[in-house]
């Protein structure tokens, strides 16, 4: 199943703020982390529309966890390097320990943007917006 990811981070090189993922049916997930010390843009742009409260990394990953085992294998597809760099550490649970998942693969795609959101820097939506872009660009290439 193609999964479109979006992430907020605090800044370049910054710890996850929010994690957004919306599948081929429209299934999502969101998860929201507390951000101790947000940049001045973060704070601005990316805490006001976070729309939900802060969960503990432990309880994103479980969440995450469970969600991800609906599927029998998982293809995550992202318009931006990081948003797979922060997902990758969200799987990590410890030294030598991970979130157990279906097989998986990752993809970055640069023809793919979240500008359609319909909030933008939520992750959830930009996710979404990725997702409409994706369908978009299958329809006018004719690639599945
Ligand atoms: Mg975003």
């Amino acid at each position: 199943m193609n999964i479109y990811i979006d992430t907020e981070f605090n800044d370049f090189g910054g710890e996850m703020i929010s994690l957004g993922m919306v599948d081929e049916t429209g299934r999502d997930f969101y998860a929201v982390l507390n951000c101790q010390d947000p940049s001045p843009w973060v704070a601005a742009n990316v805490i006001p529309v976070l729309g939900q409260p802060y969960a503990s990394l432990r309880m994103l990953q479980q969440r995450l966890q469970a969600w991800l085992s609906a599927y029998r294998t998982v293809h995550i597809v992202a318009d931006w390097p990081e948003d797979i760099a922060h997902f990758c550490r969200a799987l990590i649970t410890g030294p030598g320990m991970r979130l157990d998942t279906p097989p998986l693969t990752l993809e970055v795609r640069r023809d793919l943007n979240s500008e359609a959101s319909a909030i933008p820097h939520n992750a959830l939506e930009d996710a979404r917006a990725i997702w409409s872009s994706a369908q978009k660009t299958t329809t006018e290439e004719g690639r599945p």
